[in-house]
């Protein structure tokens, strides 16, 4: 038999046990999923030998790329000094990455380790109560976050997130998290053009708070541009307003760094493009650029002194067993060293700049209603036709997608947040990518929206 008959009989073999066994996420039923064997800086490469531009870094987390032998060598090292110890005693790896994190944040913050960007939103919330709870205000426990904005999976991170599609089957909803309208310009909740835009999307968390007593709220909960809801960029003011409002009303500023955050935004954490210092910071993916997993939740450090009397009172409550794994510590460092000294945030920034440019090219196609860079994340909002912005249907959706896919680039499809609403085409590659890859990967779109534009 040939190499090429055996390698079929594999993947096969493969696809037999993974429709038997495997329970995918959050696809339908997929009965041909993509098999990935090997990975090397911004490509991908599938059991057929296949080569692919990983355009959405895989869950917008693999930010150094791929194949990093050196963070490898880093976790095999650890595994075989120190594998584990709990948190609740102390280890290198764990003290170091606070140390780093805390200059990289430019404050002081404590830092709490978990496993997942869903852990470290539910740490935020329950700190952000009991600080509460402990200082006198135990009647603050809601939260506010964004509809479209997305902050887990977990019930109290689910119930934070604002899309109606990913909860409608789970709920109900733990109590106290209210929602408010995003600052969605493309299709403003409010019905303004910029023109006119006097932030009504400020004034609408200013009515929440007061019409639910501002002695109720806890915490706003946001990231500094909704990522996976769309690609929603807020107006230049927004992230500061919001700021106010919460000194305004001493609540809680949780901002949710899990995508924006070790560069994605073009800065180290997406919140210091609006130069405002959040009380909590949520961290996770390009923590470690996916290598292993960990999150962490970062909280001033004056809050932290609240929780730190000795009568054993005002601890904080919480353990989770994996949650900064001395590997998973270890390979952090190691992800933040190459990203410090391959100067990866200046160029994850450049990278920003150079797609915005190229977009333009794409803003002549009738299903193109609008282009959004943050950093170096970007958000093609797809609809039937610019006039009536009727989103593009699911169909021609996947249409667009395969056909980068033929071209051998991988993007994503995010805004699915209600039925129908599955219209924005994102884009979020590795900082490693080369300029031919990034004119590849516009490339391979414009080809997807030439096909169905000849339709
Ligand atoms: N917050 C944001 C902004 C996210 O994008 C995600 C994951 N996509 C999460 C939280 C949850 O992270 P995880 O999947 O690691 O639980």
């Amino acid at each position: 038999m040939t190499t090429k008959g055996t390698e079929t009989n594999k993947k096969e073999d493969l696809l037999i046990k993974d429709r038997k066994y495997m329970w995918h996420h959050m696809s339908k039923h997929n009965e041909n999923p993509m098999i990935f064997v090997s990975g090397k800086d911004s490509w991908i490469e599938d059991v057929d030998g296949e080569n692919y531009i990983d355009g959405m870094s895989g869950l917008w987390c693999v930010n150094v790329g791929h194949g990093r032998k050196e963070i490898a060598e880093v976790a095999a090292s650890q595994m075989g000094t120190l594998a584990y110890s709990p948190m609740s005693q102390s280890h290198i790896p764990g003290i170091e990455l606070a140390d780093k994190i805390n200059e990289w944040l430019e404050g002081e913050y404590r830092i709490f380790y978990s496993n997942s960007g869903s852990d470290a939103n539910e740490v935020a919330f329950k700190i952000a109560r009991q600080y509460f709870a402990q200082n006198g205000q135990s009647t603050r426990y809601k939260f506010i976050s964004r509809y479209r904005g997305y902050h887990g999976n977990s019930i109290g991170a689910m119930a934070a997130t604002g899309q109606a599609i990913r909860k409608s089957l789970y709920g109900p909803a733990p109590d106290g998290f209210k929602h408010v309208p995003p600052p969605y310009c493309y299709r403003c909740p409010f019905g303004k053009e910029p023109s006119s835009c006097q932030l009504e999307c400020v004034s609408t968390i200013r009515d929440t708070i007061e019409w639910e007593g501002a002695e109720t709220v806890a915490g706003i909960i946001l990231e500094p541009t909704i990522t996976g809801g769309g690609l929603i960029i807020p107006p230049k003011e927004y992230v500061t307003k919001v700021r106010e409002l919460c000194d305004e009303y001493g609540i809680l500023m949780i901002v949710d760094e899990v995508i924006c955050g070790f560069g994605r935004s073009g800065e180290k954490f997406g919140h210091q493009n609006f130069q405002v210092k959040p009380d909590i910071v949520t961290m996770a993916k390009g923590l470690t650029s996916a290598y292993a997993p960990l999150s962490i939740t970062a909280v001033r450090a004056d809050l932290y002194n609240s929780f730190k009397d000795n009568s054993g009172q005002n601890h904080f409550r919480h353990v989770n067993t994996f949650g900064g794994n001395p590997v998973s510590c270890a390979v952090a460092l190691k992800n933040i060293e190459i990203l410090e000294n391959e100067n990866l945030v200046e160029r994850a920034r450049e990278l920003g700049r150079q797609i915005e440019r190229k977009l333009q090219r794409l803003e002549h196609y009738k299903v193109v209603g609008d282009i959004r860079v943050f950093g170096f994340a970007a958000g093609i909002e797809l609809v039937e036709d610019k006039r009536s912005k009727k989103p593009l249907s699911d169909e021609k959706m996947m249409k667009v997608l395969s056909v980068c896919k033929e071209n051998h680039v991988i993007l994503g499809k995010n805004g699915d947040t209600v039925p129908g609403h599955n219209n924005i085409i994102t884009i979020s590659p590795p900082f490693v990518l080369t300029d031919e890859e990034l004119e590849k990967v516009v490339a391979s779109l414009e080809c997807g929206l030439m096909a169905i534009e000849s339709e």
